[in-house]
């Protein structure tokens, strides 16, 4: 594979957790968003990827890898002028399930590999990957995807470990 050029000083910046740019890295047609965004960063319209990154738990970073992998070869499998409307440009939970964005309608098969993605999310703990389940949780109720060792965990628990 052609060696991609370093990445710009925003990145390098540290506006991104460390693992986040190890998946620009690798997956550079999918993530093209984070690399070089196509709206100037701190404006209303920028992308949310852009603007915050990855914004999931470390229990379902080996489902949004996974999920980028088969993003990036659908990609790279298509003409090079087309390649950058399939970009990313929203990686978030809500409502308790991974929900990817592209910039325009993908594939069949992107479509298919982030609906797979919003399907197995819901199936695992977002804190730990364990099995999990969906359900509403705390005084708020707001949806969450947990592991019955993580069915109260609030990152306010991981601060205070940590302390
Ligand atoms: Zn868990």
């Amino acid at each position: 594979m052609r060696r991609q050029p370093p990445l710009p000083p925003a990145l390098r910046d540290g506006n991104y957790p460390r693992w986040n740019l190890e998946l620009v890295e690798r997956y550079p047609r999918a993530l093209a968003e984070m690399r070089s965004p196509s709206r100037p960063l701190g404006y209303v319209d920028t992308r949310p990827l852009a603007r915050w990154g990855i914004e999931v738990r470390a229990g379902w970073r080996g489902l949004v890898e996974r999920t980028l992998a088969r993003l990036e070869a659908e990609i790279a499998a298509q003409p090079l002028e087309q390649q950058a409307q399939f970009r990313v440009v929203d990686i978030k939970a809500k409502f308790g399930r991974l929900t990817i964005h592209l910039e325009a309608s993908g594939t069949a098969t992107m479509e298919a590999a982030i609906h797979d993605a919003f399907e197995e999310s819901a199936r695992l703990c977002e804190v730990c990957s364990a099995p999990g389940e969906l359900a509403e949780r705390g005084p708020t109720g707001w949806w969450s995807t947990r592991c019955r060792n993580h069915e109260d965990w609030s990152p306010h628990d991981e601060a205070a470990r940590l302390n």
